[in-house]
Formats: structure tokens, sequence, C-alpha cells
């Protein structure tokens, strides 16, 4: 066990220290067994082995960051046979990799939209013969450049999003305004009216009235709900019908973005709101994407203390849906607005 550079603990069944190896004695301040036997077993870990709490990352000394796994020797015999191993797999360098891939992916993403902005403004103006009439076969052209430079805008904005993101628990800095969902949404749809047209698809909003004034971080709902239609406008085929629909129930404001597009299998819905979950199915890959929307989506659902989810019948269509509670720190009294 002393060979072993990750932390170990055996315990017995009532939560008692047996042994510590040498890096579990370092880490935890242990000097010798008698001590060990007398020294008490970190509460985290207690509610790992007692609850099976989820302990995905853990920093006992505020430097290393360590992965707890629990290892039960001989459940079924009673003490002092039943015992509980503990391994702390010291996985800091693994976190700093990713938070550089992280800082590299944002910068990336940042330093990408400039220029994008500014070809899509000379392009632009070619579109609208500012600099002189296009053929018809040039303004095919300025058109698909323009439409490349929104996919790619589109894609960019995502990345910088995610960027923002922890990646392991999505979570991110809130910042709450007043946010009307209903002049939100309606501004959401407006801007999607033009890309919609393109792949002949009809979109509708049904947004109730008694919607109330959030507290909510409105930029991230955009992007939320904006990823949602998105989604609902490219895995649609031509022909088909969006619905977009906001509602009051339970105390919660509901956000519904309804298509009748390819769907989704009951095995890929499960794994579709994880970080760079696509679906292998070739119409799927068609379409570009990077796979972080539905995450983005869902974190900022968490975020709010809601939740976000799917329901898909495969070639008929999906409804995505974000919940977003009205109680607690969402609530805005009418006096403030
Ligand atoms: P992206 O669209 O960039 O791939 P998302 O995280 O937004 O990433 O979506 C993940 C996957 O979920 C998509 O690749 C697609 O296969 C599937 N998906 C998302 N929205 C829909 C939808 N409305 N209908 C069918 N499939 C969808």
């Amino acid at each position: 066990m002393d060979s072993i550079s990750d932390p170990m603990l055996i315990l017995t069944s009532t939560f008692e220290i047996i042994r510590a190896n040498t890096a579990a004695q370092i880490l935890f301040g242990i000097e010798s067994l008698p001590a060990a036997l007398a020294a008490a077993v970190p509460e985290p870990l207690v509610k790992l082995a007692r609850d099976g709490e989820l302990l995905p990352e853990w920093s006992p000394d505020g430097e290393h960051v360590y992965i707890a796994r629990i290892q039960q020797v001989n459940p079924e015999r009673p003490l002092p046979e039943h015992h509980l191993i503990f391994v702390l797999r010291d996985v800091t360098q693994f976190r700093k990799l990713s938070r550089n891939q992280h800082e590299f992916m944002r910068i990336a993403a940042h330093d990408l939209r400039s220029p994008l902005t500014s070809i899509q403004g000379f392009a632009n103006m070619l579109q609208l013969g500012l600099v002189g009439e296009l053929n018809e076969k040039q303004l095919q052209f300025v058109e698909k450049v323009l439409s490349g430079i929104s996919q790619m805008t589109a894609l960019v904005e995502n990345i910088q999003d995610a960027g923002r993101f922890d990646p392991e628990t999505g979570f991110y800095e809130m910042l709450r305004e007043p946010t009307d969902l209903m002049d939100l949404v309606t501004e959401i749809v407006r801007k999607h009216l033009i890309p919609a047209e393109k792949s002949e698809l009809t979109i509708t909003t049904e947004i109730a009235d008694d919607i109330p004034i959030l507290s909510a971080d409105t930029n991230m709902l955009e992007r939320a709900i904006a990823n949602l239609v998105d989604n609902a406008i490219k895995y649609t085929p031509n022909g088909g019908r969006i619905t977009i629909k906001v509602f009051v129930q339970d105390r919660s404001v509901i956000v519904g973005v309804q298509d009748n597009g390819l769907g989704i299998s009951p095995e890929n819905q499960k794994r579709l709101f994880q970080r760079h979950q696509r679906i292998a199915r070739q119409e799927h890959k068609r379409v570009k994407g990077s796979g972080l929307g539905l995450f983005i989506v869902r974190s900022v659902a968490q975020r709010h203390n809601g939740e976000a989810w799917v329901e898909s019948t495969e070639g008929q269509g999906s409804t995505f849906f974000m919940r977003i509670p009205l109680d607690g720190t969402n609530g805005i009294s009418t006096g403030n607005v």
C-alpha cells in the first residue's frame, strides 16, 4: 500500500480507519498507525460510503484535486471482515490540461469572431450591390458565402459560450437581470425567420400572456433557446413545422420547442445533453455542429435551478423543454420591474 502514490485508506464498515498508506497519511496529516486509528474519516468520504453520494472531485488540501473511489471488501460478511477501501486518484494534472484546452478554445473562438464580422460586412455590401451590380451567378455565390459565415458564427458562439462553463459540472457565473421571456422568444423567432424560410419551414409561437418577468441571465437564456430553435431548423426536413411554446405550469415557466423533424431514439435521448454528444446517424451527421448546443441548454436550465429534457419519437419529431422555476432566485416581485 505504501508504494502506491495515490492516497489509500482501509476502513471498517463503521468508518474506523484500519490502515492509511503513506500518501494518505501525508494528505490527512496522520502521523502513524495508532494515530490513524484515532483520526476521523473525512466527512465527504463518509457521505460517499454511506449515501453513495457522488463525489466527482474533492480537494482536501485545496491544492490537489482527487476523485474518490470506494471498494467494498467482503460486503456479505459481518464485521470485522467487511471492509471499505478508499482510493483517491490525483487528477490535478488532468484538470490543468482540461483548463488549458478550454482556455485555448475560448481564446481561439474569441479571435475568430472579428474577422468573421468583417467578412460578413463586406459580403453584405456585395449582396446589396454597393460596389456594383452583381449578375445572378455572383449573387448566388455571395449568398452561399453569407450562409457559410452564419453557420460559422453560430459554431464560434457556441464554443465561446461553452468556454464559460465548467467542463464537468456546467457551472458558470450568472449575470441576473429582469428578463421578459415574451420579448426574448419573439426576438429569437424574428432572427430565425430567414433561415427557416430557406428550409421552407414555418415557425409559430404560442406564448401565454401570464408569463412573469424573471430575474434571470437574459443572455444565456437567449443562447439556450436560440440553440433549441437552431436545432429544430437543422434537424427538420424541408416543409416542416416548428412551434415555440411558453407557458406557466406548477410555479415554473416552461419553454418548449417542438418540431416534426428527424426525431431521436430513446437511447440517444439520454446522452444528447452531454458535452460534444452528437447522433451518429447519417441524416444527423450531414448537419454541421459541435455537439455543444444541448450541453449549454441543460447547463443554463440547471443554473436557474431548472432542468432540460426532450420528448421525441424517431421519424416523427421532437419537443425540447426547459423549465425555469418561478420561486426562489428567479422570481422577481412586480414592484421591482
Ligand atoms: P449540434 O447540433 O451542434 O450537433 P447539439 O448539442 O445542439 O449539437 O445537439 C446534439 C445532437 O442532438 C445533434 O447532433 C442532433 O443529432 C441531435 N438533435 C438536437 N436537436 C434535435 C432535434 N430538434 N431533432 C433531432 N435531433 C436533434
